[in-house]
């Protein structure tokens, strides 16, 4: 199926959306990004976009971080991503990949004077975290501090660097702890534990994510299970006798955690709560609770974008 990027104002083959190599996003990490989930119903033949708004806002904050007027407004944004996501016509799980970035080819470590450009392009995405349960492993490296609480490409190294050191010594995932030994994120997720049958979830201070899946599994598992979220420093102690653990995130949607560094979290197997938040999760994203549709933006047919 082919795909397609929005580019220089104008819907392209993904193959013909290209950026130069004196451009400055690729040299200093000067670019924001969001990364957006579209869930295929396939009972409804639909796709709904999972909290689309919100991710452009987040967006947003993100550009004014880095100096970066973008030339169109949240509304805008929806309605250009939605247009494309249309024209793409995929009928399976998909990823949607907006970028503002330094768009000048002009070199020098700096973030005025330049100007900026925004694409976006969508493919076909499955599972993130291609397991059922993930094996984690507490990273050597550390979150950064007092870096902005933003979405941008530069930050990512880290995670980056977490990731791939998992990865090659045999873990799913990293978990990342903050420079005061507290527990901080995965390389691309936010943790949840379930201890005493309450949600605990490191506190958003310092440079976390304001986390868009994290919203909604506080607010799912409070209306739906009436489970309160507890947020507050998390040791890494607590992570080894937590009865449950599960990581989310836009790409990793709830994924639960089954080790962490060698102990088996609960039995090792996915804890009931987070079995159940999987469950809600995985309805709501895809249009199939009438209850929190305005958080999904159907595309095809004849729908109503949503405005809201
Ligand atoms: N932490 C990091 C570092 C991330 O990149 C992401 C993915 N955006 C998350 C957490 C999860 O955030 P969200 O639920 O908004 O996708």
């Amino acid at each position: 199926m082919p795909s397609y990027a929005f580019f220089h104002n104008e819907v392209v083959p993904i193959s013909e959306a290209k950026i130069g190599v004196m451009t400055h996003a690729l040299h200093y990490g000067t670019a924001a990004f969001e990364g957006i989930r579209a869930n295929w119903n396939s009972e409804q033949q639909q796709i709904y976009i999972f909290r689309l708004r919100e991710h452009y806002e987040r967006l947003y904050n993100s550009c004014r971080v880095l100096k970066m007027d973008l030339p169109y407004t949240v509304d805008k944004l929806c309605q250009i991503t939605v247009e494309l996501v249309e024209k793409c016509d995929f009928h399976e799980d998909f990823y949607i990949r907006p970028l503002a970035y330094k768009s000048s080819e002009s070199l020098g470590v700096r973030i005025h004077d330049l100007e900026c450009n925004f694409l976006v392009f969508a493919f076909p995405w499955g599972p993130y975290l291609d397991i059922d349960k993930a094996r984690c492993c507490v990273s050597s490296w550390r979150f950064p501090k007092e870096v902005p609480r933003a979405k941008l490409t530069g930050l990512y190294i880290t995670s980056a660097l977490a990731k791939t050191e998992a990865i090659e010594n045999g873990f799913d995932e990293a978990i990342m702890l903050t420079s005061d030994g507290y527990v901080a994120e995965g390389s691309g997720e936010h943790l949840f534990l379930v201890k005493g049958g309450k949600l605990v979830t490191p506190v958003n201070y310092d440079s976390l994510l304001v986390g868009i899946t994290r919203a909604t599994a506080i607010e799912l598992a409070k209306n739906e299970l009436g489970i309160e979220t507890v947020e507050r420093h998390v040791d890494r102690v607590e992570l080894y006798t937590a009865d449950e653990c599960f990581l989310t995130g836009t790409a990793a949607n709830i994924t639960p955690v089954a080790e962490i560094d060698g102990r088996k979290i609960g039995n090792g197997e996915i804890g009931e709560i987070t079995k159940k938040l999987q469950k809600i999760y995985s309805e709501v994203i895809r249009g199939n609770n009438p209850k929190y549709l305005s958080w999904c933006t159907p595309v095809y047919k004849k729908s109503p974008i949503a405005e809201a």
